[in-house]
């Protein structure tokens, strides 16, 4: 069976952390976001290729950090989470059967979870990671509560997703000539009338988005090698 192909968007600028490194090049327990991220992806014995979105101005960094780890391209990224997708997806072999988008933020997603998106993939467009949502949600405009979602039916996403390519070059490309912007790319699929289903996620796998959560999965990292 051919190998899945691995995306693994680092593109971000990453301003809601306050640093002038982009974020997926700063260090994660003493080891670059984006070389945490990759070595998840590529431990996940199903993986083949990965092909990284750098940001523009740090391709040979991004290069230096992924090469020792094993297979993989590094494409400049785009403008929007949407265009470093499509710059990806450009760079996936034509004949790759299946695709995993897969956020560098959340470098603390474990190989297991590749393998868990790829093994409920058959019979789908589409694989999310989830988990359930135990706050109760309320929506509001301003200050105002306009009511409360019942949370059953809700859950957060996480990555990687798996999907198939013909599914996501698809709806990708659909999407686009829209003028859709998704924060994930189940979101386009589904959008595009695919069939996606769920399997639990990780707790923690935590997207690290501001310096709190850097703190935090820091602490989770020095929590696990003492356990
Ligand atoms: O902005 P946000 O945190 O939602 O981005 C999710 C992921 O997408 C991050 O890992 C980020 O590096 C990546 N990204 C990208 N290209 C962009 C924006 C975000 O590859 N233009």
């Amino acid at each position: 069976m051919r190998k899945a192909v691995v995306i693994v968007l680092a593109a971000g600028a990453g301003e809601r952390l306050g640093r002038d490194v982009p974020k997926a090049l700063l260090p994660l327990g003493g080891r670059p976001i984006l070389a945490r991220a990759v070595s998840a992806a590529i431990g996940c014995p199903a993986v083949g290729l990965v092909v990284v979105t750098a940001p523009p101005g740090s391709e040979d960094l991004a290069h230096a950090i992924v090469e020792p780890l094993g297979a993989h391209a590094v494409v400049t990224g785009g403008a929007t989470r949407h265009a470093s997708v499509s710059a990806a997806l450009a760079a996936v072999p034509d004949e790759a059967p299946i695709v995993v988008c897969h956020d560098a933020a959340r470098a603390l997603a474990s190989p297991r979870l590749f393998g868990a998106v790829l093994d409920a993939l058959p019979g789908w467009d589409g694989v999310v990671p989830v988990l359930a949502v135990s706050d109760t949600v309320k929506r509001v405009r301003g200050e105002t509560v306009v009511r409360t979602e019942p949370r059953e039916e809700l859950v957060l996403a996480q990555t990687p997703q798996a999907f198939t390519a013909a599914a996501l070059r698809d709806a990708h490309a659909r999407a686009r000539g829209s003028g859709m912007e998704f924060t994930d790319d189940a979101a386009a699929l589904e959008w595009a009338g695919y069939r996606v289903r769920v399997v639990p996620g990780e707790v923690g796998n935590l997207k690290i988005t501001t310096a709190e959560d850097l703190e935090r999965a820091e602490r989770m990292l020095v929590e696990a090698t003492r356990a």
